[in-house]
């Protein structure tokens, strides 16, 4: 095993980690892992873009509102504060990295900008409808130029480097880099740090459905908890109405703008009801109602019926219409054998983003000494009870420079890593049942959708946690005897997760933003966020 030492490691390659790394690299060697390639994370796939107050008629009050206002009462305003007056310049900075933000068609403006629901004003800049996958490049490559950052792709981090794993144990709590699993190699190696950057993204893929990609599976929310930080509205996970139910393919978003156009939910036939529309009965505004409003009512259906999934139809449109408005939608479904210029479209609500996480203050800093956090793996206070879209990027930008920012300033109080110890891989074996590993993950999945989902009560909650305190003690056992593999790695922060989530969710007795549950329907008077304490 080798054991390598830079002044900052930082686990993600995402918008958080990268803005992070490039900040320190003014007068720091920093290394930044990632466990697939550099563009795994979710930041390439985000869609619409970045919230900032970049119009005249527009202002900072605003903007703080419309995220309270999302928030159930649950953001910590000094956060909100921090964060939407951080925004014009994280933008700014991302434009002079040479993000091609759209420019404005109107004179005396320079950026296009959308406005996303939720939103009271035109506030969206985005580059067309790939904004992440242009920032995530532009990132990338202003860290490849850096000659202070060292890019690791294919290390999948196992666990933080802390006192307890020095030769001479200190005691403290403070953390000093990571284990990782390489690759390449098939060995763990560690790399030490005076500071250390968690930016690992969200964990959506606990859930069966899921629009994230396939490494979100809070590794660093599980690290963290290990290591002893606190951790805090684990129960809040944002879903998005319409996923394409595959069991192949879980994560295609249907966008909303089918709904936009026109697009009918149904009930599939052979159902009570079948091939009729149902969303009338839940709200007015049909299938124009809010996010999860729709989200709801998919879910009370499918849970009602005993379905898996209800159908979207668009098909009462011309195929001129469709294809014109839909080409990639319907390019993709055609492919799966479904034309949706005459068939509907089976879909679900899915996990989009992980609301809650490590907990840290405006610097990034966590509980322990030498230990930072950044992006969709923090519980910073800027979402509450839920996310307003398009402020999840822009929490990346302003903590991923916040934590280097503090890094820089304290460096001297960050104390140098002692010797530590290799990692130990004599005592266990190659295992041979990797069968446990795919059945376990997927049973994880399975039970969170159907008993932790979108619409909750406190017996599928007791159930689910049943569950996952037999699915933890075994892979305990799993992973004390045998080599561990990026799998099992992820396997076992995904119990880890789910445990939280599950915790989290019995301990609110209300419903609140994005936690529902028909057992306490009202919400309580004092809005209180749900903290986790190794
Ligand atoms: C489909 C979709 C659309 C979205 N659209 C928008 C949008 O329009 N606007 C918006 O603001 N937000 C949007 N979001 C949310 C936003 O994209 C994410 O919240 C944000 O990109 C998270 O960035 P991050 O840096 O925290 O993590 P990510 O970008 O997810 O990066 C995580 C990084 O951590 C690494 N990592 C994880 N675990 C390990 C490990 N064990 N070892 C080593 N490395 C590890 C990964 O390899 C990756 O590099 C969207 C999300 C999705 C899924």
């Amino acid at each position: 095993m080798s054991i390598r030492a830079y002044d900052v490691v930082i686990v993600g390659s995402g918008a958080a980690g990268l803005t992070a790394a490039i900040h320190l690299a003014q007068d720091k060697k920093v290394l930044v892992l990632a466990k697939g390639a550099l563009d795994g994370g979710s930041t390439a796939w985000a869609q619409g873009g970045i919230a900032a107050v970049l119009d005249a008629g527009d202002s900072f009050e605003r903007h703080i509102e419309d995220t309270m206002v999302a928030g159930c009462g649950l953001n910590d305003r000094a956060t909100v504060e921090f964060v939407v007056s951080g925004a014009p310049a994280a933008i700014e900075r991302l434009a002079e990295l040479g993000v091609p933000f759209n420019e404005a068609e109107q004179f005396g403006e320079r950026w296009h900008l959308t406005r996303e629901g939720g939103h009271s004003h035109r506030r969206i800049v985005h580059v067309d409808d790939a904004t992440g996958a242009a920032v995530q490049k532009a990132l990338v490559k202003a860290a490849r130029e850096n000659p202070n950052i060292t890019l690791m792709a294919d290390m999948v981090a196992i666990d933080l480097i802390t006192s307890r794993h020095c030769i001479r144990y200190s005691g403290d709590g403070h953390v000093w880099g990571v284990y990782a699993f390489n690759r390449s190699t098939g060995h763990v190696d560690a790399f030490t740090a005076r500071a250390t950057i968690l930016a690992t993204g969200g964990a959506g893929r606990a859930y069966l459905f899921s629009t994230a990609p396939r490494g979100a599976t809070g590794d660093g929310i599980a690290m963290a908890w290990r290591a002893g930080c606190r951790v805090s509205n684990m129960e809040m996970n944002q879903f998005h109405p319409t996923c394409l139910y595959d069991l192949e393919v879980k994560n295609f978003l249907i966008t909303e703008a089918v709904r936009g156009e026109g697009g009918r939910l149904k009930l599939p036939p052979g159902v009570p009801g079948g091939g009729k529309r149902f969303m009338d009965r839940f709200d007015k505004r049909g299938e124009l109602a809010p996010r999860d409003i729709v989200a709801r009512a998919i879910d009370h259906e499918i849970k009602r019926l005993g379905l898996d999934y209800v159908h979207l139809d668009i098909s009462h449109k011309t195929p001129e219409f469709i294809m014109e408005h839909f080409p990639t939608i319907h390019a993709r479904l055609l492919d799966l054998g479904i034309d949706i210029t005459k068939d509907p479209i089976p879909v679900v609500p899915a996990q989009h983003y992980t609301c809650g996480g490590v907990i840290i203050d405006l610097d990034g800093r966590t509980d322990l000494p030498g230990l930072y956090a950044a992006g969709e793996v923090t519980e910073s206070g800027l979402h509450g009870a839920n996310r307003l879209a398009s402020n999840s990027l822009l929490e990346c930008f302003v903590f991923g420079e916040a934590a280097a920012r503090n890094i820089r300033a304290h460096w001297e109080d960050l104390s140098p890593p002692p010797p530590i110890r290799p990692w130990d891989e004599s005592r266990v074996t190659d295992s041979d049942e990797e069968v446990i590993v795919t059945h376990n993950w997927k049973e994880i999945r399975r039970f969170m959708w159907d008993y932790v989902g979108i619409v909750r009560t406190t017996k599928r909650l007791e159930r689910a946690k049943r569950r996952v305190e037999l699915l933890s003690q075994e892979v305990d056992e799993y992973y004390g005897n045998f080599r561990v593999t990026p799998d099992l790695i992820e396997l076992r922060n995904l119990v880890e997760v789910a445990r939280l989530v599950i915790r989290s969710a019995l301990a609110r007795k209300e419903s609140r933003g994005l936690h529902c549950t028909l057992d306490y329907p009202e919400v309580l008077a004092e809005a209180k966020d749900t903290v986790l304490t190794p």
